[in-house]
């Protein structure tokens, strides 16, 4: 994926009809300088990369299995998301670490499985409330990396999103400071484990990003864009945002 990011991450929403979305963007951002991804739910990746067809616009998934292929009901490999045109597949987002009970261990045999299938992993992680509230928000962050991360990940098929769960669809973010923290922690710890390539992985903020703060937050030093959940799912929300991140 390209250095600096807008990745919309549509959840379980999203029909055949808000495709077209895709279009506008496309419009919208035609050789823009920024990378623009769209996840939408499985069952649209296919049509979605044909409307994104030679445009701007990637299509990523929102989760894989870990094994390539079996007895797994209900689940989809990673290769079956690259055959269907899927580029990246986010991994470890708190929804589903919550939900699944998805263990850093899980999250990272995951993206090894997607890297491995050729798509870039968006791995995800973030602190609880109660962990910002007790002081606890760097370690938990360092740990979820480091347990998560696979090691041999390189600038090209890895890309990092720091999500505090308590910022995600609540309206509430952190301080400037507090992101700018964040980010400079999980810069040093990729350097440290992946060497020279850790200066060049994406570092993603995501939590309550819209067009009224996306400037401020992409102005910030190792912020290199956003993972979008609410405002990614219109052009008319999401289109600001990768202007704001074209422009900083
Ligand atoms: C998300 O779920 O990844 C997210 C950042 O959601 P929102 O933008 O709606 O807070």
């Amino acid at each position: 994926m390209p250095r600096k990011l807008a990745a919309g991450n549509w959840k379980m929403n999203g029909s055949p009809e808000a495709l077209a979305m895709i279009d506008a963007l496309s419009e919208a951002h035609d050789g823009v300088n920024v990378g623009i991804l769209i996840c939408p739910p499985a069952h649209l990746l296919a049509a979605a990369r044909v409307q994104a067809q030679n445009g701007p616009v990637k299509i990523g998934a929102q989760n894989c299995h870990s094994a390539p292929s079996g007895a797994h009901t209900g689940d989809i490999s990673a290769k079956m998301l690259a055959d269907v045109g899927a580029e990246a597949v986010i991994v470890g987002h708190s929804e589903r670490r919550e939900a699944y009970g998805e263990t850093d261990a899980d999250v990272r045999a995951k993206a090894e499985a997607a890297q491995g299938a050729g798509l870039t992993a968006i791995v995800c992680l973030g602190e609880s409330l109660d962990q910002r509230e007790a002081g606890e928000a760097l370690p938990v962050i360092r740990s979820q990396l480091a347990g998560s991360v696979p090691p041999d990940s390189s600038a090209e098929n890895l890309v990092v999103a720091y999500e505090p769960i308590w910022a995600i669809g609540t309206g509430k973010i952190p301080t400037m400071d507090q992101i700018a923290e964040v980010h400079a922690c999980l810069r040093a710890d990729l350097v440290k484990s992946l060497g020279a390539a850790g200066n060049d992985v994406p570092l993603l903020y995501g939590g309550s990003v819209k067009a009224a703060n996306a400037a401020e937050i992409f102005a910030l030093p190792d912020v290199d864009g956003a993972l979008v959940g609410g405002a990614s799912l219109t052009a008319e929300d999401f289109s600001p945002i990768i202007t704001a991140l074209n422009q900083s």
